[in-house]
């Protein structure tokens, strides 16, 4: 009670709490609050707690707070935004189909839990000191009060969660003149700039040619994120602005560029072909093996993979959504460890940062360190008898590949279903016999390392983010008790590298919103479902996945908002 009273009143410290240390205890004094000794304990327990710090409040430091219960940690958070933002909607935001206030919660509200010490800094990460076990952090610079502060945080265990950025591939223009849709400010910025567009063609003075530039709506990236923004935007244009601006409605162009193939790449070939048709009934136009190349602050410069031909494109409003890229507080820490040659951190499968034993990483900005796993694969097939005889069958293979599944979960998605395909495949190539059923042991190999090469990353998900928060979090919350357990659990006594067992991603699926009430998924099994129904199946899930009641009451009620006064075109 002394102990949190203390805490409640911090100011009472400085004007009547007078410490001293006598005879190695620690004592308080008091002319106001006598704590004395139920005072000192408490103190002296905070002191014995230990210190864990946690940058960002996305995905995974959220999931990490909010499944944290073990109290004998102090944590300290640090992130530029004081909240939470559930970017699953955060396509939904840039039109007005949900508000922005309705997708975030107050970071205060998630770690404002009974028994728990956890202390949130609005500041952002400059540099990560994992020799001395500090973080060197800056005051938010987005408030107008007053000049930066600048301060360290001493920790013991250090949680990096802070996501990645957008990635342009350096293309010239782009941070300049597209907007990203990454953070709740970039989704309330596209909503502004479309109304923009609208006003501005509806000026008197603008002639048609220019009318059309300004209403020209670019999309760079055909996934997930860029498909359902074309889609909420053809929405918006098609149910809500065209009634409002009918004098320009027709000059009104969406169009999505795509450098691949074909868009929705990591889904179904179902749902990219069903996307695709949809989008051409629709009047967006898909324009896939399409690179941008430049972007002006009028026009956009591609160049045509399959002609090699150059086109330009006059537009209003871009927005780019490409992918991910990393931070550079993220890529300086990697170079201080000796990571500075990879794309995002990577750490080991108790999501450990590799040769850091108190840095966890995880999110966007880490991923599991696979080429492990094909190290393990190599070690396994070059002591196969069968190799050496030359007697290794496809058969055979399939065999280690299942018994390698097994011994490494977390992989099984990506290995079993689409490495293993991909690793045949290959084979077969390189073989130049697809008949042939004996494997020859240097093409293997061969093959081996052009797969390791390919080896796909767990997905840069919230899905991904949110389970490794909580799986980290339990870990922290069993940590005492298996300290005093040193062996572990007899199944990793073995092992020798960790008391938990490993991180084990389990995938539930997968959404694409399309528009007009419509929305595919690919779900466990390779299930897929497309249409009306899936729409509804989508609601739920998001509506039970939101991260409060009070979000979920506000993201529903601005539905119900939606389907009877439909969206709000005011500029504010
Ligand atoms: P983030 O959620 O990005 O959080 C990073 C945190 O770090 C933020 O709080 C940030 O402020 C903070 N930070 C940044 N810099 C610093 C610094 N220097 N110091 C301290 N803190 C810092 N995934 C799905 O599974 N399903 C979807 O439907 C889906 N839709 C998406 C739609 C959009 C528009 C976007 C952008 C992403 C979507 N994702 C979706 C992907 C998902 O949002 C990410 O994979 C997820 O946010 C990753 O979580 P994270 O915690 O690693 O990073």
């Amino acid at each position: 009670r002394a102990y949190r009273a203390f805490n409640d009143y911090p100011s009472l410290t400085k004007l009547a709490v007078v410490f001293t240390v006598s005879g190695g205890g620690l004592v308080a004094f008091s002319d106001s609050r006598p704590f004395g000794g139920a005072y000192a304990d408490a103190i002296q327990a905070n002191h014995n707690k230990r210190k864990v710090v946690v940058l960002g409040t996305g995905w995974a430091g959220t999931s990490f707070l909010k499944n944290l219960k073990d109290p004998s940690y102090e944590v300290q958070v640090v992130s530029p935004r004081n909240y939470f933002a559930f970017t699953p909607l955060l396509p939904s935001v840039t039109v007005g189909t949900v508000e922005a206030r309705s997708v975030v919660e107050p970071v205060r509200n998630i770690v404002k839990k009974k028994g728990l010490d956890v202390k949130f800094r609005e500041a952002e990460c400059l540099k990560i000191d994992a020799v001395n076990k500090k973080v060197y952090c800056r005051s938010s610079q987005d408030t107008n009060l007053g000049g930066e502060e600048n301060f360290t945080v001493d920790y013991d265990y250090l949680v990096v969660a802070m996501g990645a950025r957008a990635n342009t591939f350096n293309t010239p223009g782009v941070v300049e003149n597209a907007h990203f849709l990454k953070e709740v400010e970039d989704a309330q910025r596209i909503r502004r700039t479309v109304i923009d567009c609208f006003e501005r063609a509806n000026l008197p003075t603008i002639s048609d040619e220019e009318k059309k530039r300004i209403l020209h709506f670019v999309v760079v990236g055909g996934g997930p994120t860029g498909v359902e923004f074309a889609a909420e935007l053809h929405d918006f244009v098609t149910e809500d602005l065209a009634k409002l601006y009918p004098s320009v409605k027709d000059h009104v162009k969406i169009t999505l560029l795509e450098a691949a193939d074909h868009i929705l790449n990591m889904f179904d070939k179902r749902i990219t072909a069903f996307a695709e048709e949809k989008f051409q009934r629709d009047g967006i136009d898909l324009k896939t093996g399409s690179m941008v190349v430049k972007v002006t602050d009028k026009e956009i410069s591609t160049k045509e993979r399959a002609t090699g031909e150059n086109r330009s494109i006059p537009y209003g409003m871009v927005v780019w959504s490409t992918g991910i890229g990393t931070r550079p507080v993220v890529m300086d820490f990697m170079k201080q460890i000796g990571q500075g040659n990879r794309r995002v951190l990577a750490t080991d499968e108790w999501l450990r940062v590799e040769g850091s034993d108190s840095i966890y990483a995880l999110g966007d900005c880490a991923t599991i360190n696979q080429r492990k796993v094909m190290e393990d694969i190599m070690a396994i097939f070059s002591k196969a008898d069968k190799i050496q005889s030359g007697t290794l069958t496809i058969a055979d293979f399939k065999d280690v590949i299942n018994d390698i599944c097994e011994r490494y979960p977390q992989v099984e998605i990506y290995l079993k279903k689409q490495q293993l395909k991909n690793f045949l495949d290959l084979l077969k190539n390189y073989q130049g016999n697809a008949q042939k059923e004996t494997i020859d042991i240097e093409l293997f190999k061969a093959a081996l390392s052009e797969v390791d090469s390919q080896m796909k990353n767990l997905p840069a998900t919230a899905q991904v983010a949110a389970q490794q928060g909580a799986y980290l979090a339990n870990c922290f919350n069993r940590m005492e008790a298996c300290e005093k357990n040193p062996e572990g659990p007899l199944r990793f006594r073995g092992s020798g590298r960790h008391r938990f067992r490993p991180f084990r991603y389990k995938h539930f699926g997968q959404f694409a919103p399309l528009g007009g009430e419509q929305t595919a998924a690919q779900l466990p099994g390779d299930w897929v479902s497309i249409g009306h129904s899936t729409q509804w199946l989508w609601y739920s899930v998001y509506a039970s996945k939101l991260v409060s009641w009070r979000t979920r009451v506000l993201v529903i009620s601005d539905w119900g908002r939606r389907f009877i006064f439909g969206r709000d075109s005011s500029r504010i």
